[in-house]
């Protein structure tokens, strides 16, 4: 049982290198990509829907009394003993310290905090050609790209600091091929008592 953290900045692959890991069977990891459970809220038209849109739509974060609402309420679904995987949370130091608290709970805890570094001129490239892949309408939207990148850096930016003081920040250069990205991170996986 090894809980995993992917993070990086928008379009650094984060959410590609997580479906793979999923796929591998040894690790049996369960992934727990945020955006896609906030999206997820709002198309089953959620009591929070129109909150949770509004951030989503700006580019903001959505408040972490909703997030941590949809983490604990998915956490607690899964089956005892399940390894997670987290895509996407957490993206702020109080949210770090609320997934902490929560995996305390289980008396289990993160391994390791695995920080997919890329250049900011490719992440605009990436996030344009999802644009077109997935229609994603954050994706679409400069302002909204801004946005995010800005909040990338003042906020989520810091919990590399607070898994580093812990001895569990890994850094990956996420400008190689995906292929070689995975292979890394299985690498670092594999390492972990
Ligand atoms: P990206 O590839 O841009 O990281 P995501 O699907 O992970 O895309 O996130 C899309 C949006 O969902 C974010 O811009 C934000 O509005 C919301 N979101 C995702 N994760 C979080 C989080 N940990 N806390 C608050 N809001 C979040």
């Amino acid at each position: 049982m090894a809980h995993i953290i992917l993070f990086g900045p928008p379009g650094c692959g984060k959410g590609t290198q997580a479906k793979k890991l999923t796929a591998i069977t040894k690790y049996n990891f369960v992934c727990m990509a945020l955006g896609d459970l906030l999206r997820k809220q709002i198309s089953e038209n959620a009591v929070h829907k129109a909150t949770i849109e509004q951030y989503i739509r700006k580019g903001q974060l959505v408040p972490d009394s909703l997030s941590f609402e949809v983490v604990e309420d998915f956490i607690q679904k899964q089956a005892a003993g399940v390894s997670f995987l987290f895509d996407g949370f957490p993206r702020n130091i109080p949210q770090a310290i609320f997934l902490d608290n929560l995996l305390a709970q289980y008396k289990t805890q993160i391994e390791a905090a695995i920080f997919l570094e890329v250049e900011k001129k490719y992440l605009l490239e990436r996030l344009q050609s999802r644009a077109v892949k997935e229609g994603r309408l954050d994706d679409q939207d400069l302002h909204t790209i801004q946005t995010r990148m800005e909040l990338y850096e003042q906020e989520t930016l810091p919990i590399a600091n607070y898994y580093e003081r812990m001895n569990k920040l890994y850094k990956v250069d996420g400008m190689r091929a995906s292929d070689q990205v995975t292979e890394t991170i299985e690498g670092i996986i594999n390492g972990l008592k």
